[in-house]
């Protein structure tokens, strides 16, 4: 058997096919966001439904995102907290989270986002000053890649022990092991990778899954 298989389209609609369980709002949202310029931001589908299943595997119940967008990863993710279950979400976009919100009020799920609007960098720095430091069960960081370190730092100090959090897009379509690509985006990715692997305040695992994700537990 191989070690790694090789995807190619076909397989990856047979994966939809036998995994994706998809409602008409998921679809709409999908449908919306694709009309915007920079849609290819969007987790995939399957990529969302990864987060609902983990956040329900982990039980989390206090979980963070940074790098909302248009929210489907955000819903995805309320969708599968607990009735008492809150995600604090952090994105500097009105326009973008403004259709997050619609679609998690849709969805009867509203009251569970702490929507906070700014620079995250500075969200962060006000969670903990908040007393928040140790209170996260999860986080899910997708925003700029050049804050990424940054985002790291804060997110160690948010969570509790144990606590869970997933970076996604680290392998930067491969351009992170290309040593010809040299812009700041790849750059900043190499060097949190490169930092993560001997970081003894975490137990790590870097999934070749979608983009790249750095899975990581709090010690
Ligand atoms: N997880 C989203 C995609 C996130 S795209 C989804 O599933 O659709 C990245 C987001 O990060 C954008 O919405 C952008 O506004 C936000 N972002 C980028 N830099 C930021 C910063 N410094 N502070 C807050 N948000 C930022
Ligand atoms: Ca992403």
């Amino acid at each position: 058997m191989l070690t790694q298989v090789d995807l190619n389209d076909s397989l990856c609609s047979y994966v939809r096919e036998v995994s994706l369980r998809d409602s008409p709002l998921l679809r709409e949202l999908r449908e919306e966001t694709a009309a915007l310029p920079l849609a290819t931001m969007q987790v995939s589908a399957e990529q969302g439904q990864f987060l609902g299943t983990l956040v329900r595997a982990l039980g989390a119940r206090n979980t963070l995102e940074v790098g909302v967008f248009t929210g489907y990863s955000l819903l995805c993710t309320a969708l599968s907290l607990p009735p008492d279950g809150r995600v604090v979400a952090c994105d500097r976009s009105p326009e973008w989270t403004d259709v997050a919100m619609r679609y998690c009020v849709r969805a009867g799920v509203a009251g569970k986002v702490d929507l906070r609007l700014g620079d995250a960098r500075e969200t962060l720095g006000t969670l903990r000053s908040e007393g928040r430091d140790g209170t996260f069960d999860f986080a899910f960081v997708d925003a700029d890649k050049v804050s990424y370190e940054d985002y790291y730092e804060s997110v160690l100090a948010l969570l509790r022990p144990g606590g869970t959090m997933l970076f996604d897009n680290v392998l930067w379509s491969g351009l992170v092991a290309d040593d010809a690509a040299t812009d700041p985006d790849t750059r900043a990715l190499r060097e949190f990778n490169a930092r993560r692997r001997h970081d003894d305040r975490i137990d790590l695992s870097v999934l070749t899954y979608a983009d790249g994700l750095t899975l990581a537990v709090k010690r």
